[in-house]
């Protein structure tokens, strides 16, 4: 077995995107980044974004409206971000507190400046095979550690366990495209389908994103599987500072001995995320200097 190491991966995108932002002319890029209320995994998450940012040499601008904020004054918010010529990327901080219409809010976002991929436009290029959009980071992410880790999914069995629209639905059409890297055969379960462990015993690749902590056991991989684990669960851990610990979707101890290759939780998907968001940021100011033509 060996690990899909996720910190090393991101570090050498981040210093490649560090290197195209400095040839850039003109303004560095800009993101802003919108949190809505104090959750404090959202507290964190943007706080590692801003840091990134930072060390790439994009601009962030934070935005902290309180939970209580309406739909209408968050659209708002929104609206004057997008009419902004000094900001070329959007990123609303998910989840939501609860109350939001969170699918309204992402399609607020100018599919031009929707850097998290949430947009139905962008959703919609995912499906056409349109590169002019921009891939929601963590589906982007886990294409991009296969990729840099030698995984080509042609000829593969790709199972993907979750069919939410941030991970499971884009990663799947991901790996379904007609391209270099991609050409999978994919199956995707969710809650309603019977007999998983039938399922993703056929997988070449399995791809975890249901946000069950330590769902997948080894009786549940098939041996020498490649296993992306999505997962970020905080479990409740009474030896930890924090009073939890990290983990996965995936039982890290049972299940990496069968595999040929596994990312770990956390320094798996996590860390290429955040360094997605970033490339995709990078490349709404590119396409501002100049716009690419309509298709
Ligand atoms: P989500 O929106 O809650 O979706 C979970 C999906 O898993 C749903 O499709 C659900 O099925 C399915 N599911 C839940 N329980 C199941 C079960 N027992 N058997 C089969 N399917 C089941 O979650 P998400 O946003 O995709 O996130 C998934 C996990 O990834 C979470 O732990 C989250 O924290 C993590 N995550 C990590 C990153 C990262 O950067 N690494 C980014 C995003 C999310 P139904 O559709 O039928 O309800």
């Amino acid at each position: 077995m060996e690990l899909i190491d996720g910190n090393r991966i991101a570090a050498s995108l981040i210093a490649e995107l560090k290197a195209q932002v400095a040839a850039l002319p003109g303004r560095p890029p800009c993101l802003a980044l919108v949190r809505v209320g104090d959750d404090p995994a959202s507290v964190s998450y943007v706080r590692k974004k801003e840091q990134t940012a930072a060390e790439i040499g994009v601009t962030s601008r934070i935005l902290l409206p309180p939970a209580t904020i309406s739909q209408a004054d968050l659209c708002r918010l929104i609206d004057d971000l997008n009419a902004d010529p000094g900001v070329d990327g959007i990123l609303i901080q998910s989840p939501l507190p609860k109350g939001f219409d969170e699918v309204a809010v992402f399609r607020r976002v100018a599919p031009e400046k929707d850097v998290d991929g949430f947009h139905t436009v962008n959703l919609g290029k995912v499906a056409q095979e349109d590169d002019t959009g921009f891939v929601a980071c963590t589906p982007a992410g886990i294409m991009e550690l296969l990729a840099r880790s030698g995984v080509d999914l042609r000829g593969k069995h790709v199972v993907v366990l979750g069919r939410s629209l941030i991970v499971g639905k884009p990663v799947a059409l991901l790996a379904l495209q007609k391209r270099a890297g991609a050409n999978g055969t994919v199956t995707v379960c969710h809650s309603a389908t019977p007999d998983l462990p039938a399922l993703t015993r056929l997988a070449d690749v399995l791809i975890a994103a249901i946000g069950r902590p330590e769902f997948v056991t080894a009786e549940m991989v098939k041996p020498g599987a490649v296993v992306i684990d999505v997962g970020i669960n905080r479990v409740p851990d009474p030896t930890r500072k924090t009073g939890y610990r990290l983990t996965g979707d995936v039982h890290f101890p049972s299940v990496s001995p069968r595999c040929s290759l596994i990312t770990p939780v956390p320094g798996g998907v996590g860390p290429m995320t955040v360094a997605m968001l970033m490339k995709n940021t990078v490349k709404a100011r590119l396409l501002s200097l100049s716009p690419a033509p309509a298709r």
